[in-house]
């Protein structure tokens, strides 16, 4: 089933808990963006989410392993323009954190008992990378326990859409081994990225039941979402945020 609101421009993760505090969102390509000017382009996303952010944060993602952690250094009434980041956390109300995306996953986490949240852009590199469990390990470092996190991804590419090289194929066996293959996370030449999130979230300790995988591919449904495999690199892009509003 597809959960969307505001006239089908919004994925809704109704599956995720409700937390009083939390509010997220992606977009689906039913936004109309005035322009390819990714500043504009968040601030009209927080617009349709209906959110007031003090601060709007996104980066020019590299594909790295790069976290940061937007405090109270940051000029906290601007739109914040990072460069080579590609996961961010914040414990600051009102400040938006967004990710764009073609098929790689956008990953969401949030502290159930505290307001801390996080945000990930995870292609074949970040995932390879374990790069939602370095997000995990920074909310760890910051006091929370991984009984009380939360993850959900947003739509992406899905396995069966999703084929790689086989020299790839033997780079992700090297990294995670052959549990890749027993749980059909990899099939022949075929990686499931959401699947492997899942994987790393709970090899540190997050309940599976607090892990949330939407089942919506970007590349299936190209009707709704963008598609770099489907359609491109000049395709557009999917945003997907992130806020803590108190
Ligand atoms: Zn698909």
């Amino acid at each position: 089933m597809v959960e969307l609101v505001q006239d089908g421009k919004i994925v809704a993760f109704e599956q995720v808990p409700a937390i009083q505090w939390l509010r997220c969102g992606t977009s689906t390509r039913r936004c109309t963006f005035s322009s390819a000017n990714r500043a504009e382009n968040v601030a009209e996303f927080a617009q349709l989410l209906r959110l007031n952010p003090t601060a709007m944060v996104f980066s020019h993602q590299i594909h790295s392993d790069t976290i940061e952690v937007i405090d109270e250094k940051y000029p906290l009434q601007h739109v914040i323009a990072l460069d080579g980041v590609d996961a961010m956390l914040t414990t600051l109300r009102d400040v938006m954190l967004t990710v764009f995306t073609a098929d790689c996953v956008p990953v969401f986490f949030a502290d159930t008992t505290r307001p801390i949240i996080g945000i990930a852009h995870c292609g074949w590199r970040g995932t390879l990378l374990r790069l939602t469990q370095k997000v995990i390990g920074q909310f760890l470092s910051m006091g929370s326990s991984p009984e009380h996190l939360i993850v959900w991804t947003g739509p992406a590419i899905c396995g069966a859409c999703y084929e790689i090289s086989t020299e790839l194929v033997e780079k992700f066996r090297a990294e995670f081994g052959d549990i890749l293959f027993q749980q059909g996370i990899i099939r022949k030449r075929h990686l499931d990225l959401k699947k492997l999130i899942r994987l790393q979230a709970v090899e540190l300790g997050v309940l599976p039941a607090n892990i949330f995988i939407t089942e919506l591919c970007t590349r299936c449904r190209q009707d709704l979402f963008y598609s770099y495999r489907g359609e491109g690199k000049l395709c557009g892009r999917l945003l997907s945020s992130i806020m803590i509003e108190l």
